[in-house]
């Protein structure tokens, strides 16, 4: 594998782990003002540098992988239910649902489908905000990435919003890994963007707003927990931002979903920028357990090995 193929992967793991950490104090509040906006790694319900959900449901997502090649759905449910009955902080409200029911004994399909059928238009981010551990392992292999990040989803979202976001963030993730590293940041992203426009199926809605992103002003973002939103503001961030720094710190001070948003976006950026253009100062203070109650804490470092191995099943 390349040095700079390497480089960028690590990048997905940890920049998705930095914006979750970045965003996790700015959740649920304002949009913050842009003469006043937050650059450092803050405390809120958590200690400055904490990584939330989003990371955790990721790693377990990873955990799954490194043991089934190809995805095993059921694997994959019973890593997320082990991670919900250790009690997580924050469950996001349809994965909560899914999860209870699975963890009473209902098999996964049948949980997701139940969910998915009592409220057919809930459109949540709780797939996409953990779905970057497949683009990691599937780098080298467009097929098996799609089909992947698909399934992953399908175990707690099934709306096709949640399969297309999921798809559309894995491709264009690893379009920027594989890019060449002669054309700029910015020819890189559009290169990227073009081409998961192509290959990712998307509801007509969906791609009037992912088309429309990168002109949106500030204040016309929404940034909920609402799928579209999220997938508005990183491709709104991406385009019109330069470097990781300033572009995670773009997306994490909309406030609302921060957490989630800055994740997405995080994992993109560092796939764009490889983990060399992550802060340091934001690396060395990043932390997490997983599994929950296990008293393992993540590292910048292990999180890169992570990234090392995962992709090593894809070579
Ligand atoms: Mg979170």
């Amino acid at each position: 594998m390349r040095q700079v193929t390497m480089d960028r992967l690590r990048g997905v793991a940890v920049g998705a782990a930095v914006g979750d950490a970045l965003g996790m104090p700015l959740e649920f509040g304002p949009a913050i003002p842009v003469d006043e906006l937050v650059w450092e790694m803050t405390g809120g319900r958590m200690a400055a540098g904490s990584f939330t959900d989003d990371t955790e449901m990721a790693l377990a997502l990873a955990e799954s992988l490194l043991r089934a090649n190809p995805l095993d759905p059921a694997d994959l449910a019973q890593c997320f239910v082990a991670w919900y009955q250790a009690g997580p902080p924050d469950v996001g409200i349809h994965t909560g649902h899914v999860l209870g029911l699975i963890a009473k004994g209902m098999p996964w399909l049948q949980a997701s489908r139940q969910v998915h059928t009592a409220q057919p238009s809930s459109a949540s981010n709780g797939s996409v905000m953990r779905c970057w551990p497949v683009a990691i392992r599937d780098w080298n292999n467009r097929e098996q990435l799609l089909q992947e990040s698909r399934l992953q989803s399908e175990v707690t979202h099934r709306h096709p919003d949640c399969l297309s976001a999921c798809q559309f963030i894995n491709v264009l993730i690893s379009e920027l890994v594989l890019a060449g590293d002669e054309k700029t940041a910015k020819e890189r992203l559009s290169s990227a963007f073009e081409a998961a426009l192509d290959q990712v199926n998307i509801s007509k809605e969906f791609l009037a707003v992912v088309k429309s992103a990168q002109r949106k002003q500030r204040d016309q973002l929404v940034n909920s927990g609402w799928v579209q939103h999220t997938l508005e503001s990183t491709i709104w961030a991406l385009f019109n931002f330069e470097g990781f720094e300033e572009t995670l710190v773009q997306v994490a001070n909309l406030g609302g979903d921060a957490d989630t948003t800055a994740a997405v976006t995080g994992a993109v950026a560092g796939a764009l920028y490889g983990f060399a253009g992550i802060p340091i100062r934001w690396t060395e203070v990043l932390h997490g357990e997983y599994p929950l109650g296990s008293g393992r804490i993540w590292l910048v470092e292990d999180l890169i090995e992570l990234a090392d191995r995962l992709a090593g099943q894809g070579t």
